[in-house]
């Protein structure tokens, strides 16, 4: 499919009203031609005729058409207008729909201020398109052939000679067409740059302050700006070129006309009378001339923003559904990495990677920063898919699975916490909006939530900022871990959740895990050794692989990565333990 089919299969839907839209331009624009035509008899027949009588009926006539046109085109314009916003709210929401179809490499790869140019200036443009260029350019042409019929049914050398310049003007229109194609191109690409600038800057506005960059920032933007203004200026200068004579050619077909039909007047070769009949045709000829360059630059602008939008969505998704997708409720959360390698752009990220846990363990991943721990969760959602190898999951490929069945199964806290600007209960329902407070509540309380919660000015209810602004780090970890476990997921992925939590709410966080434990396959990843030292399966991944796994136990005794890690840490947590013992030290929980 091509840009401009994948936008008419959105156009068919209307095409009644826009046929009738058509229509009614039709009769307005063959209601165009009485007027100039009565006033012609009313100078022949009325004023130099004598015919007085006759006065009141034309005049009824230019009334009643006048008032006909306004009417009637008040109904295209409304027809035209309503179909084009239907029309663009099926198109955004089949875009919309699109984006959320694409996958992390999609996201990867695109950036957001782009992705938003196609859903708002992108979609203005085509919106424009329907609801006025599409009638003006069939209004324009209508009229012009309109303007030549009549003036050739008045006198054939005298249009001859207005139509004159009508090859110009076509050969003007291509060229300018062709010329202001990549000017187009260039102001989207500006302006989706422009837009990706102020929406990094505008959500990253604290690091901007913390790191006092507010000039440099400036300075950047200004760039954009520039760049922005730029690309509408040449356009508007190449525009500026083809102006002048488009309005030469429109004046042109009336210096001839008075000229020309002037002199035939003066000869007698035609009445005055036809004169003013032709002098009335005059702007249904010049006005189509003169629209020429303006509707070329918005079909053009058109153009642009169709093919923008349809090279953005006509990337298929490379995570898809099989083509006869297994689904199964509820799984058990047995899993299983067979070999499993993971390339990106020709870098192996994981390589040989082969574990098995039954369902309900807990399954601890260690490692150190880069190492590949979030990629290998990742490849357990099918955020994306191995390149070797194979992950089952109840002895089944995860490729086999139904994607929102699998990923419905997973209850997953990532390491960069996102949260809604919502309210702390729409945020931990996020992944089960039918569920009560009492359950929200449950959620929280096992994520240790619940006490910063209900000191919030309105607990449950207390909105927070985009991304979870007015929270701590370890607030917002909370809330993220909450709405994992709501979900009520057979398999739970904590990736690095508790780590800006202190060690006290982490054990806390833990013995209630336990808690909930047995039901559920639970993935911790996590750099202290004290958050998964009670895993059933331990994994210690270096470099893309497992360099050891086993239990807190057997990895000691190995006296290989954990057990030097366990070392270098052990002091802390040893010193916990006592403080502990003690009573003394309590870390704050809030
Ligand atoms: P940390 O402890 O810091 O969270 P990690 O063990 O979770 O680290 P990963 O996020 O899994 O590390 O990343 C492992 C490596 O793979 C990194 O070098 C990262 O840059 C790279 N990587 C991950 N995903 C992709 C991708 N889609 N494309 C290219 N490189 C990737
Ligand atoms: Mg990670």
């Amino acid at each position: 499919m091509t840009a401009m089919q994948w936008f008419f299969s959105f156009l068919k839907k209307y095409r009644i009203r826009l046929i009738t839209a058509l229509f009614l331009v039709t009769i307005v624009s063959g209601l165009a031609t009485v007027n100039p035509y009565v006033s012609g008899l009313i100078v022949d027949n009325v004023i130099k005729g004598g015919e007085r009588k006759l006065l009141p009926l034309l005049v009824a006539i230019v009334c009643g058409t006048t008032l006909l046109r306004s009417v009637l085109k008040y109904i295209y314009l409304y027809l035209f207008e309503t179909s084009s916003q239907r029309m663009l709210y099926s198109m955004r929401d089949c875009v919309y729909r699109r984006l959320l179809e694409q996958d992390f490499n999609f996201y990867n790869k695109n950036r957001t201020g782009d992705l938003m140019s196609r859903e708002t200036g992108d979609m203005d443009a085509i919106r424009h398109f329907v609801a006025y260029v599409i009638y003006a350019i069939y209004e324009n042409s209508l009229l012009f052939i309109l303007a030549v019929i009549m003036i050739f049914t008045v006198d054939v050398k005298l249009a001859l000679c207005m139509i004159a310049v009508l090859p110009l003007t076509v050969l003007t229109t291509a060229k300018q067409l062709k010329a202001i194609k990549p000017t187009f191109h260039n102001i989207r690409q500006h302006f989706s740059s422009l837009n990706t600038f102020v929406q990094e800057n505008v959500s990253g506005n604290r690091v901007v302050k913390a790191f006092a960059k507010e000039d440099f920032e400036i300075e950047k933007f200004q760039k954009e700006n520039d760049g922005y203004r730029d690309a509408e200026l040449a356009a508007t200068n190449m525009w500026k070129k083809y102006v002048p004579i488009f309005e030469l050619l429109a004046n042109l077909s009336t210096v001839i006309l008075y000229l020309v039909g002037g002199i035939m007047v003066v000869n007698g070769t035609i009445s005055l009378g036809k004169l003013v009949t032709v002098s009335g045709y005059r702007w249904m000829l010049n006005n189509p001339l003169r629209m020429a360059g303006w509707l070329a630059n918005d079909y053009q602008r058109f153009i642009t923003s169709v093919e923008k939008i349809y090279s953005t969505i006509n990337v298929e998704p490379g995570i898809k559904d099989p083509a006869h997708p297994y689904k199964k409720h509820k799984l058990k959360g047995d899993i299983e990495f067979l070999h499993v390698d993971y390339s990106a752009d020709d870098d192996v990220i994981l390589h040989d990677i082969n574990f098995k846990v039954k369902a309900g363990q807990t399954v601890g991943i260690i490692g150190a920063t880069g190492s590949g721990k979030s990629t290998l969760m990742n490849l357990l959602c099918r955020f994306y898919d191995v390149t070797r190898g194979e992950i089952k999951i109840d002895g089944i490929d995860l490729r086999q699975y139904d994607l929102y069945n699998l990923r419905d199964n997973i209850g997953m806290a990532m390491q960069d916490v996102f949260l809604f600007s919502d309210t702390i209960e729409g945020n931990i329902a996020y992944g089960k909006p039918a569920a009560t407070l009492e359950e929200v509540k449950t959620a929280a309380y096992i994520a240790n939530a619940d006490d910063f919660i209900k000191e919030l000015p309105d607990g449950y209810d207390t909105i927070v900022g985009e991304r979870g602004m007015g929270l701590s780090g370890g607030q917002k970890q909370r809330i993220s871990l909450a709405r994992a476990l709501l979900k009520d997921p057979s398999i739970v992925i904590l990736d690095d959740t508790t780590s800006a939590v202190d060690m006290e709410t982490e054990s806390h966080i833990q013995n209630a895990l336990k808690n909930i434990g047995h039901k559920r396959t639970v993935f911790l990843i996590a750099h202290r050794i004290s958050s998964i030292k009670d895993a059933d399966l331990i994994l210690v991944v270096g470099d893309g692989q497992i360099l050891e796994s086993g239990t807190h136990e057997e990895l000691l005794k190995k006296n290989g990565y954990y057990s030097t890690v366990f070392h270098h840490q052990y002091g802390e947590f040893d010193q916990i333990q006592k403080d502990r013992q003690k009573g003394g030290l309590r870390y704050g929980t809030k």
